[in-house]
């Protein structure tokens, strides 16, 4: 009997052996994950949970029993410490050895860490799994001032959080502006005044560089000099893809798994997905790395349906979301590289689009509580050619959905 091993048990890691089983593998799927707990949504971690809205049972993407009906077999709680490909080995840190037929990679990345003085303190803390949301949970319960490492996503949700639990609240960002990775100024602008008008202390284009720390408080030094004083930090700036295991058994690697668009290490019998790869999407010209659920499930698919001997390729416009206070920002395709912007609606009234053109192509948006605008835009953005008239989709008095 054929046997396919899972390594890393998250979003990624379950989409393809659940996408194994569905497309009729009956040999067995072995899913191995680092964490304890059976896979688990992260998103609300930074949001419902943190709020205590949610509780970690619900977080559980399927129950236990749903493994068992599946044929998945999980070895949870022990992470694979190396990987033999030429003998199609791979060795967990508690000695265990597991042949496979073939391989998925999906370890995901984790999160980068603070290395200024200090920064070892247990109140400087990250957000990444569930060990560390429950410890968050504890923590800002118990705070009253938080300081937040980082204006990215982590960053401004858990500032939205903290500050929906009655928490003081600081940012320090070092880039000119929060999101600045991901979206245009004026959606920036937007994020840091909504943030503002409720209290959030926002510094732009502050570098930590050390972190003092006493008993009853931490202590933020920034390089000019100025300090943030809390009894909490958090710090969101970014994460690491975990590509190590891969690296050390020979498999190409270059900013994350290499993968051609059908999820292809450099290994015929290893496919990867997820946070972890630097892959081929066939409507992009360039490899990216992107860190979101939308991308974690598609690939995944593909992976599988390389492991199954059918391979589709890669061809998904990328989509993301981010939820703070009661705003919902929606992003679909890629900006990067964007030279014009196209604005529908008003900031200032706290519901509108923004429009990424490059060579008067289409191809990104944003929409802040437009979840119809969202929609339509990723229609938009996925129909070849993609020009359209900019007047049009400025003028909030035309259904979009006339548009296409
Ligand atoms: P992961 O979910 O990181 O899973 C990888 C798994 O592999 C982990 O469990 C890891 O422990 C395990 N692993 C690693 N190495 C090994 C090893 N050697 N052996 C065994 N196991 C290993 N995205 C959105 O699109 N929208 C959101 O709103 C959103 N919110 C988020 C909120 C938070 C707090 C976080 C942390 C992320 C959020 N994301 C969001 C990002 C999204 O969760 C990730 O992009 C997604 O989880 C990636 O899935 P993955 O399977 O590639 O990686
Ligand atoms: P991001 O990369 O989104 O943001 C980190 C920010 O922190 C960047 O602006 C970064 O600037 C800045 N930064 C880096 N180092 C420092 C420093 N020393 N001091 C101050 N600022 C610094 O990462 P996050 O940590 O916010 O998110 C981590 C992961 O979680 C990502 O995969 C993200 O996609 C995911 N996530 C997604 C969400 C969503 O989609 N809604 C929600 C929450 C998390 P620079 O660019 O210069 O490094």
């Amino acid at each position: 009997m054929k046997r396919f091993i899972i390594v890393g048990a998250g979003q990624a890691g379950l989409q393809v052996a659940e996408s194994l089983r569905r497309g009729g593998f009956d040999g067995e799927v072995l899913l191995v994950g680092e964490e304890a707990s059976l896979p688990y949504q992260r998103p609300p971690l930074s949001k419902k949970y943190l709020l205590g809205e949610v509780e970690a049972p619900r977080l559980l993407f399927r129950p236990a029993d749903h493994y068992a009906k599946l044929g998945i077999a999980c070895h949870l709680g022990v992470p694979v410490a190396k990987l033999d490909k030429e003998n199609r080995i791979v060795y967990l840190a508690d000695g265990a050895e597991l042949c496979y037929d073939r391989l998925a990679l999906t370890t995901g990345a984790r999160v980068r860490e603070l290395t200024v003085p200090g920064a070892g303190d247990p109140r400087v803390c990250y957000l990444r799994g569930l060990n560390d949301a429950e410890n968050l949970r504890v923590r800002l319960s118990q705070a009253r001032r938080v300081a937040i490492i980082g204006g990215g996503f982590i960053g401004l949700e858990v500032a939205a959080i903290a500050r929906g639990l009655g928490c003081e609240v600081a940012v320090l960002e070092t880039q000119s502006r929060v999101l600045q990775r991901v979206v245009a100024p004026v959606v920036s602008d937007f994020f840091a005044r909504i943030h503002r008008e409720r209290g959030v202390n926002i510094q732009l284009a502050q570098q930590v560089s050390a972190i003092d720390a006493t008993p009853d408080a931490l202590t933020i030094i920034t390089a000019d000099g100025s300090s943030v004083v809390a009894d909490l930090i958090v710090a969101g700036i970014g994460v690491l893809p975990n590509i190590e295991l891969a690296r050390a058994s020979g498999l190409l690697c270059d900013g994350g798994i290499v993968v051609d668009e059908f999820a292809r290490t450099s290994d015929p019998s290893i496919v990867s997905a997820g946070d972890c790869t630097m892959h081929r999407n066939l409507l992009y010209p360039r490899p990216h790395r992107i860190e979101s659920v939308q991308n974690a499930v598609d690939q995944a698919k593909v992976a599988a349906g390389t492991l199954l001997d059918h391979p589709v390729a890669y061809a998904q416009v990328p989509w993301f979301w981010s939820d703070q206070y009661d705003f919902k920002l929606q992003m679909t395709g890629i900006s990067t590289g964007y030279d014009e912007l196209v604005l529908r609606g008003e900031p200032e009234k706290g519901a509108f689009s923004v429009f990424y053109y490059a060579d008067e192509r289409l191809i990104a948006a944003d929409s802040i509580n437009r979840p119809a605008e969202h929609m339509v835009s990723r229609k938009l953005i996925a129909t070849p050619g993609g020009c359209y008239p900019k007047a049009q989709l400025a003028d909030t008095a035309i259904d979009l959905k006339t548009i296409f």
